[in-house]
């Protein structure tokens, strides 16, 4: 099967781009990230907002029954029987998956997930350490980046018109904060692949990235289909 892995920190646009790429060059879109929105969804059904430790963490995952189902386009997160899909984005999820995702055993669990994905359909898998862990045999993997100051900005645009808008200041110092930690965590940490191409999209627009990542894309496909 042919595998494209695209890392990269929070906000560098990593989900739109895999939205994108898989449309164009009709490979399937697994999107990482969401599997541990989804599992922390469960986490904060049981245990509200207290902070996991590795023994509420080994308990919470040896009864844990994850789902990921694709619907059309949509991947549905299905955890413990509860659909979670809706939620996934949510603020208060999204300050707290970086409390759950850390643990090797979480870890474990979605790596089984994304590799069965990876066995069965050719696909775009998108998240943090994809390249470099979780299919280290990929044909094609890129390493989405941009400045910070980029992604709070585009961010702050998003929300300006928002009920409750945060400042541009809060997102930037909440964007230095999770690049932090998922850069320095034990497991999984966000670095590129030895053989990973880096892609700073600061300086373009979405459509730019878009083009400059399908023809990298369809020269690995070029190579992998003379093999
Ligand atoms: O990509 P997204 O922002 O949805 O990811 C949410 C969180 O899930 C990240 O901040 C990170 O803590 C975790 N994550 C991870 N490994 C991945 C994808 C996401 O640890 N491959």
């Amino acid at each position: 099967m042919f595998a494209v892995t695209i890392d990269g920190k929070a906000g560098c646009g990593k989900s739109t781009l895999a939205d994108e790429l898989s449309k164009i060059l009709k490979l399937k879109k697994f999107n990482t990230g969401a599997v541990y929105r989804g599992i922390t969804c469960e986490y904060m059904k049981q245990f509200g907002q207290l902070k996991p430790t590795l023994e509420i963490i080994n308990n919470f995952v040896k009864d844990l029954a994850v789902d990921v189902i694709f619907d059309g386009n949509t991947q549905k997160i299905v955890v413990n029987g509860n659909d979670y899909t809706p939620y996934l984005r949510d603020e208060v999820v999204s300050n707290f998956v970086a409390k759950v995702s850390p643990y090797n055993i979480v870890r474990e669990k979605v790596r089984e997930i994304q590799r069965s994905f990876a066995e069965y359909n050719d696909c775009i898998m998108e998240g943090r350490d994809i390249g470099t862990v979780v299919l280290p045999n990929a044909q094609c993997k890129l390493f989405v980046t941009a400045s910070s100051e980029v992604r709070a900005q585009r961010r702050f645009d998003q929300l300006k018109d928002t009920e409750n808008a945060p400042t541009y200041e809060e997102i930037l110092n909440e964007i230095n904060d999770r690049d932090d930690k998922d850069v320095n965590r034990e497991h999984g940490a966000l670095l590129p692949a030895k053989d990973g191409i880096i892609i700073d999209n600061s300086n373009e627009t979405l459509e730019q990235t878009v083009n400059r990542c399908k023809k990298i894309i369809e020269d690995k496909q070029k190579e992998y289909n003379k093999k």
